[in-house]
């Protein structure tokens, strides 16, 4: 029953959100898999790393070039980022909307009925899109009232927008489509490493996950900042799980299977020696 090759919808707030599960969709695309990416928003209004350098210099000292530019030229300028990052995983089906910023579900519903058309479209088998849950944003365990969180929204109007394309519309002639929660994914960025669901060994894909933080210089990455955080954060879920470099998911909800079945992988941690795990660890 299972489907050979799968089609995945991936969509995210902004152009730079896509590389947290980027060594997985390279996994996938090489496979033969099919992976659209969607981002609600230009991203235009966030991690504008050289605007705020720049605007933290006295006035003589600006760059009248980066104080100047228009929005449309940063949204721009990031749009060629998002396509030549997202080329190195496979993926050239890229579609960026233009929902206002900061993203508000309320104030676009234009960009939730898109949603809904890019889903009756491409019909995919697997979703994986911002996660809707507020993890650890306030003391004592408190979650945050605020509405201005671009992800957050993005995963609610995601959700409407499912809704939209599961339910029969009056007078059209596309049959709904149903992404059902088994195959819908948050990536592990948003939540406690404990509460993973599983993650995904994305050893060979580090260097390409490094040259694609490298790529978004709108956001003031360069190659020695790129390389240390995708160590330590991609490194720090590979150590978690025996491997070199992971990528983490929490799934929507909890997948109904014929029987429990073991990875390779868990296989393989039954019967390595510590030290064989240790030298795989670091690619010897
Ligand atoms: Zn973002």
């Amino acid at each position: 029953m299972a489907t050979s090759k799968l089609k995945f919808l991936v969509v995210k707030a902004h152009p730079h959100d896509f590389t947290h599960c980027a060594g997985t969709l390279g996994i996938h695309t090489s496979l033969g898999d099919e992976v659209t990416l969607v981002t609600v928003t230009g991203g235009a209004f966030i991690h504008n790393e050289e605007l705020e350098d720049e605007l933290r210099k006295p006035k003589e000292e600006q760059n009248l070039d980066i104080i100047n530019q228009a929005a449309d030229n940063y949204e721009e300028q990031k749009a060629s980022e998002l396509r030549d990052a997202a080329s190195i995983f496979g993926i050239t089906d890229i579609r960026i909307l233009s929902g206002n910023e900061p993203f508000k579900k309320s104030e676009n519903r234009d960009i939730i009925e898109q949603l809904a058309e890019i889903v009756l479209e491409i019909r995919p088998d697997v979703l994986i899109t911002q996660s809707p849950y507020i993890n650890d944003t306030g003391p004592h365990g408190l979650t945050s009232a605020s509405d201005i969180d671009d992800h957050v929204q993005t995963a609610y109007a995601v959700a409407d927008a499912l809704y939209l394309a599961a339910s029969p519309r009056p007078g059209s002639k596309v049959p709904p489509h149903r992404i059902p929660p088994q195959a819908q994914f948050y990536p592990g960025v948003y939540f406690n490493r404990r509460d993973w669901d599983f993650s995904v060994d994305i050893t060979d894909w580090f260097e390409q996950r490094v040259e694609a933080e490298n790529m978004f210089k709108s956001q003031g990455h360069y190659e020695a900042f790129s390389r240390k955080r995708i160590e330590i954060a991609a490194g720090a879920a590979g150590w978690a799980t025996g491997t070199g470099y992971a990528e983490g998911f929490v799934r929507a909800t909890a997948e109904l299977l014929p029987k429990i079945s073991l990875s390779e992988y868990t296989v393989r941690a039954a019967t390595e020696s510590p030290l064989e795990t240790h030298k795989r660890m670091v690619g010897e």
